[in-house]
């Protein structure tokens, strides 16, 4: 899930989906390949959507990335112009990895794609007001999720890959399929359940099909 934050004070792209040539073999590296398969129409690219919404990469101030998976890094070659938000070890390990493994579970010219400046996260804290920004390890060494609070529908939290989807939030909260740390994914599941009793919050899951249709989608938005 891309999620395109409009702000005063710029405009927010929060992770940057699947590569185009993502379901091509050769693109992605063989460990990726064999677990996974990327099938998309051209519309749902990450460009295409941006122009529902009257954007252009060019637009786009900051970029923050959850982690460093091959599903959230795609589009990464867009936005040199921008400004980087990782999560700190999870940052470090990817690019350990791609720099000294071939065969990695990244994508070596995503993961290394430049940026005008890149900030390293590893607490949290309040991006521009309304912006919040929560680590929730576990499912990788770092993971960054948002908490946006909107004027007219409420506080909406996105977790990403800390919260695959509705089943593993529960409760009780059950481990996503995919995960290096298990004890602080469940404790990463369980901040985003405070977080949603302390603001009335909803959740979106970021790898849910059952849910992802009921979710607004460029141009519609939340505001
Ligand atoms: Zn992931």
């Amino acid at each position: 899930m891309m999620v395109l934050i409009c702000h005063e004070k710029g405009n927010i792209l929060f992770d940057l989906g699947c590569h185009p040539d993502a379901g091509k073999k050769g693109y992605w590296p063989d460990r990726v390949w064999k677990a996974e398969r990327y099938f998309h129409e051209p519309e749902q690219e990450l460009e295409a959507q941006l122009a529902l919404c009257g954007v252009t990469p060019a637009d786009i101030d900051t970029v923050v990335l959850s982690h460093l998976h091959e599903d959230h890094t795609g589009n990464a070659r867009l936005f040199p112009h921008a400004a980087l938000y990782a999560p700190k070890n999870e940052y470090l390990d990817a690019m350990w990895s791609v720099c000294t493994n071939p065969d990695t579970g990244y994508v070596k010219a995503e993961v290394t794609a430049p940026y005008r400046e890149v900030h390293l996260i590893d607490r949290d804290f309040e991006l521009l007001p309304g912006i919040e920004i929560v680590n929730l390890p576990g499912h990788t060494n770092g993971l960054l999720g948002m908490v946006l609070h909107t004027e007219k529908d409420g506080v909406l939290i996105f977790p990403q890959d800390a919260v695959f989807c509705e089943e593993s939030y529960g409760p009780p909260a059950r481990l996503p399929g995919g995960f290096e740390d298990s004890v602080a994914c469940l404790a990463s599941i369980e901040k985003v359940r405070r977080l949603q009793v302390q603001y009335g919050a909803t959740v979106f899951f970021g790898h849910d099909p059952e849910n992802f249709p009921k979710y607004r989608h460029a141009p519609a938005f939340y505001e």
